[in-house]
């Protein structure tokens, strides 16, 4: 083919080396789906495509895509500055470089300082533009983002070279991803999925997808990447069934409690559902899509643990995700309630994200800059899991690392995960709860959160916390030194900081905002 370039897609779904059991088992399934979607499109432009995915189990530099005329990367805050020293490397080997993913989405501004192209809602059109006509965009780059998401995406049968690649490396739990919807119909003003209108994709050809996947695999298991699966619940189980067998596929899905009714539970049971991911969020804030909506406090406590019980009568792995730090939280009580749903739902794990403001992902941060409540924390440790960077409303930052990290230790420790592998309802469930609270999730992070804590004694540390500076403490300094190892000295100048307020400062340049 006349023009035909060689394309590396790299999805990051690691921003460092780990061996942990944790990520060699499951990173690979971590996979975006957008870089597959991407790949696909470039080898149908008839291009050829080197698609990678670095989970931390892999050398880096071994898995590189050679020799590309163009490089485009995925990547999740947490991988910014990987990302970021990535491009300067491809840059400097001749290629052009493009950034898309969350990361991409949440700090544009940011991103063109080191990509050529740096995508927000994408689709075939401006890849194909990019394909045929772009050329280098230094030094600053150009942010392109479309009106909305695309209507239709290739499907699991256009990706399945690369999903291929993946659940090679996966080991024990493999899932084929799948999304049918994108966005959310609800507005809960601290998700980046909020802003994004809900839209089905194209039924027949999901159909075409589950019947694909069951022929290629025994008793597969899908994970679909909807933010909110089964928001038509009649649609989707409906097309499950008529696709696929029943019990012949597995599925597990993030979804709202307020679809999880005993009457879906049954459906969601029949067809085979393994996995369900529902996000509780906090005790006290009165979010929109719960049925626990109008109800707080040990109300709110006593009703989400009795559903999410029956939950678990249907579906044996039951993930229920917190936000930690929301401004309606004060006192001890949310910890203390936090703490009682443990003994309450024994059997599911619980996923505690601290509330971290990505640039420009929710219709909250811009509220949190105005009220100059964000910290320059870099990109690097922005992971909802290791740190945060809102200052909390009601607690100060030492108050709140001490109850988070009694939280944790308390949902960790050796009595509660033993309760809770026995109250799993499978052996699958089983073994996964087990893995999950005896690595990442448990021990290993509350050393880390206690590192953390013991900082504060450091008034450096503390200034930086308390916004009287901007420089990086060297206590992060050394970790992004130390994770980006051999890319450490391909980062950019001046990369590990950005503008918190990035997104604030545009909007008054634009006159839409005013500084109060
Ligand atoms: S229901 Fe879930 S996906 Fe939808 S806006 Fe709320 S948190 Fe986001």
């Amino acid at each position: 083919m006349k023009n035909q370039k060689k394309i590396g897609v790299i999805d990051l779904c690691s921003n460092k080396s780990n061996k942990g059991l944790w990520a060699r088992y499951m990173y690979p399934n971590y996979a975006s789906i957008m870089p597959q979607v991407v790949s696909a499109w470039c080898q149908e432009e008839g291009h050829l495509v080197e698609y990678v995915t670095y989970t931390g189990s892999e050398n880096l530099k071994k898995i590189l895509p050679k020799d590309v005329d163009i490089v485009f990367i995925n990547s999740y805050t947490e991988g910014a500055l990987l990302a970021y020293a990535l491009s300067n490397y491809f840059r400097h080997h001749g290629a052009i470089t493009a950034l898309g993913g969350p990361h991409a989405k949440s700090y544009p501004l940011d991103a063109v300082k080191y990509f050529d192209y740096v995508f927000g809602f994408t689709n075939r059109e401006m890849i194909e533009d990019v394909l045929k006509d772009g050329g280098r965009q230094r030094p600053i780059g150009i942010h392109l983002s479309a009106s909305k998401q695309p209507a239709q995406l290739p499907g699991v049968v256009e990706r399945w070279p690369f999903i291929e690649k993946n659940l090679a490396k996966a080991r024990f739990f493999k899932a084929v991803p799948m999304i049918g919807s994108v966005g959310c119909p609800y507005s809960c003003s601290f998700c980046v999925d909020s802003t994004v209108p809900y839209q089905p994709l194209d039924y027949e050809a999901l159909k075409e997808d589950l019947r694909f996947v069951s022929k290629k695999m025994k008793r597969p298991i899908v994970g679909w990447h909807d933010p909110n699966f089964g928001v038509r619940f009649e649609d989707y189980i409906g097309l499950i069934e008529e696709a696929v067998p029943k019990g012949s596929m597995r599925f597990a899905a993030e979804s709202s409690l307020s679809l999880l009714t005993e009457k879906n539970l049954k459906r969601m049971n029949q067809n085979g559902f393994v996995g369900i991911l529902p996000g509780i969020e906090s005790w006290f804030e009165m979010g929109n899509k719960s049925k626990s909506q109008r109800k707080a406090g040990k109300e709110k406590l006593f009703q989400v643990a009795a559903h999410v019980n029956m939950i678990m009568e249907y579906i044996p792995y039951v993930q229920t995700n917190f936000v930690l730090g929301l401004d309606s939280d004060s006192g001890e009580e949310p910890w203390e309630l936090s703490k009682e749903y443990i003994d309450l739902v024994p059997g599911a794990f619980p996923v505690y994200a601290l509330m971290t403001s990505f640039g420009r992902s929710a219709p909250l941060n811009l509220q949190y800059q105005k009220d100059g409540r964000i910290i320059p924390l870099p990109f690097h440790f922005l992971n909802t899991f290791n740190a945060f960077n809102v200052r909390p409303m009601n607690y100060s930052w030492e108050a709140f690392y001490k109850k988070t990290i009694d939280l944790i230790s308390y949902g960790f420790s050796r009595k509660v995960i033993w309760n809770r592998v026995l109250n799993s309802k499978s052996r699958t469930a089983k073994t996964v709860n087990l893995i999950r609270s005896v690595s990442r999730a448990g021990p290993v992070r509350v050393k880390y959160l206690k590192s953390v804590l013991q900082q504060f004694k450091n008034p450096d540390f503390r200034k930086f916390f308390a916004g009287e500076s901007t420089i990086i403490p060297a206590f992060y300094h050394h970790q992004i030194q130390k994770d980006l190892a051999d890319f450490y000295d391909w980062l950019p100048d001046g990369a590990i900081y950005h503008d918190p307020n990035a997104w604030l400062n545009e909007k008054e340049r634009e006159g839409v905002f005013q500084k109060s």
